[in-house]
């Protein structure tokens, strides 16, 4: 089945038979059981939910895994998969994360023994020269946030082949219709459901994709024990999210190149930083890997005053945090989604004051253009 049709009938109610078009939300944190040592499937919602489970089957089925898990929001999925590690495991992690998993990292899993070395993790060289005894897994995403830095995951699966390392990718960005990791060797994908799959800046969500069954009892234990799980109404929410899913990254693919090709002729932008564009580095790279390039533009403006006029401009594009749904959003990394990255590291990555982060939604493309002629002038 094509992956459209599978955002649509990705898994089969077989919870009930009235013939509801849309699932039903089992808003029940506890369910009877039929006998002393019986169960209908379903015992508490903090281990399984039906409505969950449905979004959790989709998952899976979109990602080719065979176990999703579904989180209260991304940051608790990452949370319980570094649960996963123990004192001294060493980590390597791209440099350009999303700024809340190198909070986690640096701040929580840090202080709880863990270790972590950062790279731009497209210089394969550099990446096997930090390979040690300790370490377990590599962490990465791709396209990076807000850098748009492309690492090349089947390269970096081969590595960690060699040296019985975990490969761990946040497909936020991309979400299983452009890029699916665990076809291209990745052992976990995470998500911030919160974003794509969800799609309407609705509600927060995670998920936990895996493909291998010992990995995915690993994991199921810690999710039952730490108890960060998804509501059932917000898995509702996720499930009707995803039947557009599809429909909504091509578009926005399409209204995203539209963009960059705009802001690339402006005279104030000094830099488009979007792997759809084919001068980015990591063009040929996400070519291979990708059926398409997404929607995320970040771009470096001439001067801080530009920046602000910007932000302070806009009037349909929102200027709010997040990415991934319906509306386009603007945000400015520097003071805020990478606000807790040291500033040495910070401007050692280009984030600084000029440098602008888009999602570009569902608008008319014209439309959004004319805001930043408007906004830019
Ligand atoms: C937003 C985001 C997260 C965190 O997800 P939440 O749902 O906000 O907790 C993790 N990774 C990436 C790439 C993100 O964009």
């Amino acid at each position: 089945m094509d992956f459209t049709t599978r955002c649509i009938h990705g898994a089969v109610d077989k919870t009930h038979n009235t013939g509801a078009v849309s699932v039903p939300i089992y808003q029940s944190a506890t369910f009877a059981h039929p006998g002393i040592g019986q169960s209908t499937g379903y015992d508490y919602s903090r281990l399984q939910n039906p409505t969950r489970e449905h979004l959790e089957k989709v998952i899976a089925n979109l990602e080719e895994g065979t176990d999703a898990l579904a989180f209260s929001t991304g940051m608790a999925a990452i949370t319980a998969l570094m649960e996963l590690f123990s004192i001294g495991d060493h980590i390597i992690a791209s440099e350009d994360l999303y700024g809340g998993t190198v909070r986690l990292f640096d701040n929580i899993n840090k202080k709880n023994g863990l270790d972590f070395d950062y790279l731009d993790t497209s210089d394969l060289a550099k990446l096997r020269s930090l390979i040690r005894k300790k370490t377990k897994a590599i962490y990465i995403e791709t396209p990076t946030n807000p850098m748009m830095q492309v690492t090349d995951i089947q390269a970096v699966a081969a590595i960690a082949r060699e040296y019985k390392l975990l490969v761990i990718v946040d497909n936020t960005f991309l979400t299983p219709y452009f890029q699916r990791p665990l076809t291209l060797g990745a052992d976990i994908v995470v998500h911030s459901g919160t974003k794509y799959l969800s799609g309407h800046n609705d509600t927060l969500a995670g998920f936990l994709v895996t493909k291998e069954t010992d990995l995915s009892e690993k994991l199921r234990f810690i999710y039952k024990t730490t108890g960060a799980c998804l509501s059932p109404f917000d898995s509702w929410l996720l499930i009707r999210g995803i039947k557009t899913l599809a429909i909504r990254m091509k578009r926005q693919e399409e209204n995203a190149l539209k963009l960059a090709a705009f802001l690339s002729s402006q005279e104030k932008v000094k830099k488009v930083f979007f792997i759809g564009l084919p001068d980015h580095p990591g063009f040929e790279v996400s070519k291979k890997q990708a059926s398409g390039f997404g929607s995320m533009i970040s771009f470096e403006v001439d001067t801080e005053a530009t920046a602000k006029q910007v932000l302070e401009k806009v009037s349909l594009i929102l200027f709010a945090e997040s990415l991934g749904g319906t509306e386009t959003l603007i945000t400015y990394p520097m003071v805020q989604t990478h606000a807790d990255v040291p500033i040495a590291d910070r401007l050692l990555r280009g984030i600084n004051e000029c440098l602008l982060r888009m999602s570009v939604g569902l608008e008319d493309a014209d439309d959004l253009i004319e805001d930043l002629r408007q906004a830019l002038s």
